[in-house]
């Protein structure tokens, strides 16, 4: 593992001060409400955490795999699951600037990184889940645009989510060749978000379904062409398989120390465990 920039360095020491003062204090009430307040997106825009890999061409951070999951790691010694929240809108902050048309990233890259546009990724589906070339949301053409129908599942920050970054199919039967990915304003009508999930833990990723009912939607929509796009999420995918498997690290160094404490405190037969 190659050593971390003094930049990377100050990025996860601010990290680990966010981690302390914002989501310690926070995490169960979030983790209660379903999802987490927008201005912890904020807060963490302000850190920087929104921008972690977004190259520096584009006022990004730049950081490297490994700075960002030893970010990962130290956040979700305090709670996974705004850590994944963040990972998730940095995942799409990361596509957006990497490949945005110029009009997309102007439009949204700065309100990403700022934290004030809220990012989702939705590949799975109800039936689509790691055979992602067989996602059925369709995306057709028509004169003005295209008219997407279908329903995603497992969105995570579903319930605050501004963007979403959608892979669709363009040409039934076509599998991975025929997706496309687009970005949609969550607020475009036929785009209806669902109820944040009931789950066994993990609430405050905010997670939930989303189906489009003829939502139309303009040309200039269109980020990753058929072809190309299902190399791209796979990349997305890729980068999350870092950042959860850095997570589960940080929450097991959490669990371990919090149950060395509680033994070396706790009496049984006269005398400590
Ligand atoms: C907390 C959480 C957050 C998530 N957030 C997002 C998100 O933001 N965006 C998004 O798009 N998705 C998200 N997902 C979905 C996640 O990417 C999927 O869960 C994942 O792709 C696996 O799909 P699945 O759960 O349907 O599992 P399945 O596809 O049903 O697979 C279950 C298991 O069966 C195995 N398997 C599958 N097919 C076969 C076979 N033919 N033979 C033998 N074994 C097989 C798989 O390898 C796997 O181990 C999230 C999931 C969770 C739990």
């Amino acid at each position: 593992m190659r050593d971390l920039t003094p930049a990377e360095q100050s990025i996860v020491d601010a990290a680990a001060k966010f981690g302390r003062d914002t989501i310690e204090p926070n995490a169960e009430a979030w983790d209660a409400d379903r999802h987490v307040p927008r201005s912890y997106f904020h807060k963490a825009g302000e850190l920087g955490l929104c921008k972690l890999i977004v190259p520096k061409t584009n006022d990004g951070l730049g950081c490297s795999v490994t700075a960002m999951a030893r970010v990962n790691e130290i956040l979700s010694q305090y709670c996974m699951a705004t850590a994944f929240s963040l990972t998730v809108h940095n995942n799409v902050t990361n596509l957006v600037a990497r490949n945005g048309t110029p009009e997309q990233v102007a439009a949204y890259l700065p309100g990403l990184m700022r934290g004030e546009t809220i990012g989702g990724f939705l590949l799975t589906e109800p039936g689509a889940g790691s055979d992602a070339t067989s996602i059925s949301t369709q995306a057709d053409k028509t004169a003005s645009g295209w008219v997407v129908n279908g329903s995603k599942a497992w969105v995570s920050n579903g319930v605050n989510v501004d963007l979403l970054c959608t892979w669709v199919q363009t040409e039934a039967g076509t599998g991975a060749k025929g997706i496309a990915c687009f970005l949609i304003d969550a607020n475009t009508p036929g785009a209806i978000r669902g109820e944040s999930y009931a789950l066994l833990g993990s609430h405050a990723l905010g997670t939930t379904g989303f189906d489009f009912e003829n939502c139309a939607i303009a040309d200039g929509a269109l980020m990753v062409e058929p072809g190309q796009a299902f190399r791209t999420a796979m990349k997305g995918i890729d980068f999350a398989r870092v950042c959860v498997a850095s997570m589960c690290c940080g929450l097991l160094q959490r669990a371990l120390s919090e149950a060395i404490d509680y033994t070396a405190a706790r009496p049984a037969f006269g005398q400590h465990v």
